[in-house]
């Protein structure tokens, strides 16, 4: 089979009959082999029903449903595990993708040799109060994720080759770093191709505003698992070490500053409760020691993560 195209779906019943006769109409002229999976994501509108009925009518759509509402990740995790495809297409359910974009993004995997390709909403059908922070996001999503040549990371359109989406797990909200997942899984060859985008035809957007702070928050969880999610000492250690010797100091001038005043009982007095070094010294080896234990909690749980010594190997003899 060419294709394969995994469309999460939350309350988009209206989106999807359209949606389904353009795939039908692109596949059909391009004469690929294809498999249409919807992931129904506990919708609370008539979308499951809308596809049963359209399953009716071309063998070529399955589709699972969630018992509720997981998110888009998990939607796409499930279409992902599913997929037979030699070419994995995502999109969204609600038609600001356009399905024409798919015969150029399978030539980009199979005869250019992109592992995965991501679509560029360069110019997008929003309102400013999403474009102005999504390229913030962007700008901070490249330097972290170091894939320099992406400018829209969190497009619902892209195209994977097959194996890609069967070496990563995307789970949470981290769709929008599908591909910074896809590097760490090994697959370096990540492209770009400008998608046209469309306003919203049907429904409302199934995100608001919180999706930057979680944004934010997820992009430093995945940079603290590639970079220290199989050695967390390495962090804590040096986290540990750096408050303990912080903590020593501040302890060695308490002591001088102690002696000093006991040697000079009459001009002199100094008092360890009063000295701010006091303080400084007791929350530094309070701190360091939490670093240090929170190190060997962490190297414990990386001892046995089955991800421990997941490597994808470039060749073998
Ligand atoms: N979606 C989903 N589960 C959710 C939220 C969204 O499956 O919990 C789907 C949604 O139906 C759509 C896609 O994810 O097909 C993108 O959502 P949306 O269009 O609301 O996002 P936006 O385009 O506003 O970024
Ligand atoms: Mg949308």
């Amino acid at each position: 089979m060419d294709i394969s195209i995994v469309i999460p779906l939350y309350n988009e019943a209206e989106s999807l009959p359209e949606l389904t006769r353009w795939i039908q109409r692109v596949m059909n002229e391009n004469g690929f082999t294809y498999e249409i999976l919807f992931i129904n994501d506990g919708s609370t509108d008539d979308s499951w029903k809308v596809i049963e009925e359209l399953a009716k009518t071309d063998p070529a759509i399955h589709a699972t449903a969630f018992s509720r509402n997981y998110g888009k990740s998990p939607a796409l995790n499930t279409g992902f595990r599913r997929a037979q495809g030699d070419v994995v297409i995502t999109m969204d359910a609600d038609l600001q993708d356009s399905p024409d974009e798919i015969p150029e993004l399978y030539r980009m995997i199979t005869q250019e040799g992109y592992d995965l390709v991501s679509g560029w909403k360069k110019k997008r059908y929003d309102p400013l109060s999403k474009t102005i922070p999504t390229k913030l996001f962007n700008a901070t999503a490249r330097r972290v994720s170091g894939i320099r040549n992406l400018h829209d990371f969190n497009c619902g359109l892209k195209a994977y080759r097959k194996e890609v989406v069967k070496h990563i797990e995307v789970y949470g909200d981290m769709h929008r770093y599908i591909p910074y997942l896809a590097k760490n899984a090994g697959y370096k060859r990540i492209g770009e191709k400008a998608v046209h985008h469309q306003a919203r035809k049907y429904g409302t957007t199934k995100f608001g505003l919180d999706r930057f702070v979680n944004g934010y928050l997820d992009l430093g969880t995945l940079w603290f698992q590639t970079k220290f999610g199989i050695k967390p000492m390495h962090l804590f250690g040096l986290l540990g070490s750096l408050m303990f010797a912080i903590g020593f100091v501040a302890t060695l001038v308490v002591l001088i500053l102690k002696c000093v005043s006991m040697a000079n009982p009459d001009t002199y007095h100094f008092y360890v409760t009063r000295s701010v070094y006091f303080y400084l010294s007791l929350a530094c080896m309070i701190m360091g020691l939490q670093f240090f234990l929170t190190g060997f909690i962490g190297e414990l749980i990386t001892r046995n993560s089955p991800e421990r010594n997941n490597y994808l190997i470039a060749g073998e003899f």
